[in-house]
């Protein structure tokens, strides 16, 4: 948590109460979220107005970042040091699970490039919805 606050101190940014309740719609969440499910989740305390306001000022501040999961709409996770997950979606049902792999440091050794962003998001059909 308190990396985040400190993040938006150093930019100046004022923990507001929309700004809390999304970085603690964020922090408990275990999958990426999206602005719809974060303002369901802060019991429309705060508008889905502000809701994106927060979640893009998150992102400028390097707090938050989108998931790309070509569902037609962008889910939000917060970007953790040294830790982060990739994804593969059901595009029937919705089920999102982790990938333990990330290829950036092959990536890097291959390329010699210092990469700075990367996405690796999976779509199919889940077992359930497969069978
Ligand atoms: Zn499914
Ligand atoms: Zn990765």
């Amino acid at each position: 948590m308190s990396q985040y606050i400190d993040t938006m101190r150093n930019a100046c940014v004022k923990l507001t109460r929309p700004r809390k309740l999304v970085l603690d719609v964020l922090q408990t969440a275990k999958q990426p979220l999206s602005m719809k499910e974060i303002h369901k989740r802060i019991r429309k305390k705060a508008d889905l107005a502000s809701v994106y306001r927060t979640v893009n000022l998150f992102q400028t501040l390097g707090i938050a970042r989108e998931v790309p999961l070509g569902e037609g709409y962008q889910r939000y996770e917060l970007v953790s040091e040294g830790r982060h997950h990739h994804y593969v979606l059901c595009i029937e049902c919705g089920k999102l699970e982790n990938i333990d792999i990330c290829l950036l440091d092959q990536v890097e050794k291959m390329t010699h490039f210092k990469i700075l962003s990367h996405s690796m998001e999976f779509q199919g059909i889940c077992n359930r919805c497969a069978g």
